[in-house]
């Protein structure tokens, strides 16, 4: 019953901080075939900060085009493999940008270790070997994947994780000058991603003391830049942000994500949509479940005028409503925190599909 989480082992924080990368990778220099592998977000490509990147020429450096595709299982393999069969094992992966090259760098660190396919080991702890030093720089903030336990990806079957201990990034270079450039719309999804998984979590059995301190606050981070005075997409609330993401998924991790999520993960999986994104379209309807969360955040749409699109389930097939209600119910560790261990008896595949068709 007692979660035994791991979390982030060095983490730095601040303005500039993207500076201390070169010191911070000399150590593992030497490790595995002395070369570092790069994955970065494709938006960088050409951008200032790409000529900050500190690789020598021995390193490969790989922009990520991330849209419209969430990272996937043959994604990770076909990145593993190309350099596996050319330069070897490097001495560390770092992935620079959003949750999906955040994740694809976890990922690919674990199987430079793990024989096989990723699609193997999506799932709790089935991962069998560490994997290599990797190191998280976020971009855009929110989704908190730069310190949970899981690595998203989309396989042939099934979107899940691979999660376990090794998961985790062992150092996180927390800059906030690096998420000035996230386009409006962005900053507001994945920030509404962080705000939902404190709801979530705290709304749901599995909270607790310790997960409630860490989303309480995030919540007051939340609304400071969303709500507040001074709210908006400025260099102080960038700051916030960025701790928020993480206080927001450090609060998850002990407690668990809910209703919301487990729609989203049905979206994405049916018809591809982006996890923020999935996650605010479902939100929006869920004020049954989360009344005052959804209540604000209305209100946090309203502020910077943003309209979420409605009526979408009357141009969605029966049979991909139902398709993503599978999905949805499958998350069964979401449910039993939302609803509760007897959750059951109140949720069926009818009544998911009833929420898809709010939608
Ligand atoms: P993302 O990585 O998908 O990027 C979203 C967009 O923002 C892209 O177009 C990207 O190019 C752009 N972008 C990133 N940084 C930018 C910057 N500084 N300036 C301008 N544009 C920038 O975004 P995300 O929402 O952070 O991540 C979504 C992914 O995270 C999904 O694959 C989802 O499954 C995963 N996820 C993982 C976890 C986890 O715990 N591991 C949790 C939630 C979501
Ligand atoms: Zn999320």
């Amino acid at each position: 019953m007692h979660k035994n989480f791991k979390n982030i082992e060095k983490i730095v924080y601040g303005r500039g901080s993207f500076g201390s990368m070169e010191r911070i990778l000399s150590e593992k220099r030497n490790d595995n075939g002395r070369f570092f592998f790069f994955l970065v977000d494709q938006f960088f490509k050409g951008k200032e900060l790409e000529s900050r990147i500190p690789a020598e020429s021995e390193d490969s450096v790989q922009f990520i085009n991330v849209d419209p595709e969430e990272p996937t299982t043959d994604q990770v393999d076909r990145l593993r493999d190309e350099i596996l069969h050319t330069k070897g094992i490097p001495a560390a992966v770092i992935g620079i940008g959003g949750g999906s090259v955040m994740d694809l760098a976890k990922a690919v660190s674990l199987m430079f270790t793990n024989p096989g396919s990723s699609k193997l080991y999506q799932g709790l702890n089935l991962i069998r070997f560490p994997g290599i030093y990797h190191l998280g720089v976020p971009t855009i903030s929110g989704t908190g994947a730069e310190v949970s336990m899981t690595a998203v990806l989309t396989g042939p079957e099934k979107k899940l994780g691979l999660k376990c201990d090794w998961t985790v990034f062992n150092q996180v270079i927390l800059d906030p000058e690096l998420i000035a450039s996230v386009p409006q719309d962005k900053w507001l999804y994945t920030g509404m991603d962080t705000y939902i998984h404190c709801i979530e979590s705290e709304n749901g059995i599995l909270n607790n003391a310790f997960s409630h301190a860490y989303a309480e606050q995030s919540l007051k981070l939340c609304r400071e830049i969303y709500l507040g005075e001074q709210a908006g997409h400025t260099a102080d609330n960038d700051d916030k942000l960025m701790v928020a993401s993480l206080m927001g998924g450090l609060s998850l991790t002990y407690s668990e994500v809910g209703v919301c999520h487990a729609l989203s993960y049905g979206l994405s999986k049916i018809f591809g949509e982006k996890h923020c994104y999935a996650n605010c379209l479902a939100f929006q309807h869920l004020q049954d479940y989360y009344p005052e969360g959804v209540a604000e955040f209305k209100r946090m749409l309203v502020k910077h005028q943003v309209s979420l699109p409605q009526g979408l389930s009357k141009k969605w097939k029966e049979e991909e409503i139902t398709s993503m209600a599978h999905v949805a119910y499958n998350l069964t560790h979401m449910w039993n925190h939302a609803i509760g261990p007897h959750w059951k008896e109140k949720i069926t595949i009818d009544s998911i599909k009833e929420l898809y068709k709010r939608m």
